[in-house]
């Protein structure tokens, strides 16, 4: 299976070419044709894996570029999973013209952050306290969202992020796609998919 056998436009082909990669990874392979259908997955995959791509290509797909709200917010436990999340899908989407990628976190200027809110984002990339902060404060609109990824998710959870979550996905639309990916799967994780995905395909590597 090649990338060319998924329904990839060419600008993120050619990103993909120009990051040298070959072939799809497994977690590529497993999910890329249903999340590229618009469906909720719950995909089993550690760091290291390419479940970055996994989840950029199929947000990229959607993307209206002449919409410039926030139409995908990708959750990360961390700042430094924000940052390097917000390189990957930079990199996988140096051929889309004006696409606006913001990642939010704690630890840096929210007024910084609130002004490149104003001038118009595509897709946010954020941990979840500094995602609260911005909705408190109703800096950050999420009603245009159409793609959540929950980003090691079972890090999150075990982080006590658990409730944030559940207000920040209770905040997006209903039809909403959603993609989770955990390292592992458990009770908890589970359970916060019946809640918030619609009949998701569980994929393991
Ligand atoms: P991730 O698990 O998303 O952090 O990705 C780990 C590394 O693998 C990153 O440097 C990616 O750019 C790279 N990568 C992602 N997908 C592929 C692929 N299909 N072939 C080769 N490298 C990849």
């Amino acid at each position: 299976l090649s990338f060319e056998d998924f329904e990839i436009s060419n600008p993120i082909i050619k990103a993909i070419k120009d990051l040298g990669f070959e072939e799809p990874s497994p977690i590529q392979k497993l999910t890329l044709s249903e999340s590229l259908k618009g469906k909720d997955i719950i995909g089993q995959a550690q760091t290291g894996t390419g479940k970055t791509a996994a989840f950029a290509i199929p947000i990229l797909e959607k993307i209206f570029i002449k919409d410039k709200s926030p139409q995908a917010i990708v959750i990360c436990p961390t700042r430094e999973l924000c940052i390097q999340v917000a390189e990957e899908i930079g990199k996988l989407s140096t051929h889309m013209k004006k696409l606006y990628i913001l990642p939010i976190y704690g630890g840096q200027s929210i007024g910084r952050q609130i002004r490149a809110l104003k001038k118009g984002v595509h897709i946010i990339i954020a941990t979840p306290g500094r995602l609260m902060d911005h909705m408190e404060r109703k800096t950050i609109n999420l009603s245009g969202i159409e793609t959540v990824v929950l980003d090691e998710a079972d890090e999150m959870l075990d982080m006590g992020f658990r409730d944030d979550i559940e207000f920040i996905l209770k905040q997006t639309p209903k039809n909403r796609q959603t993609l989770l990916f955990s390292a592992t799967i458990n009770k908890t994780i589970t359970n916060l998919a019946k809640k918030y995905q619609n009949k998701p395909e569980i994929l393991k590597v």
